[in-house]
């Protein structure tokens, strides 16, 4: 389960020094947001990696949305 916070203007970023595009709409906008990747299964089974926020950039145009665990 998601918990989405923080919103921004839509802006370009770079990945591996190459400019991200929605990989289903080809759009270069995306919006910023971190999730919780906390979960009651995650505490209970004590896997610290999934505790952890996640980025989340959500395309501008169709809202897909594209996850990385660092900051991009
Ligand atoms: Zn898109």
């Amino acid at each position: 389960m998601a918990i989405f916070s923080e919103n921004k203007e839509a802006q370009q970023l770079k990945v591996k020094s190459k400019i991200l595009l929605c990989s289903v709409c080809g759009h270069d906008h995306f919006y910023h947001r971190k999730a919780q990747l906390n979960t009651r299964a995650a505490t209970l089974f004590n896997i610290d990696w999934a505790n952890k926020s996640a980025h989340c950039y959500v395309c501008a145009d169709c809202s897909h949305i594209e996850w990385f665990l660092e900051e991009q």
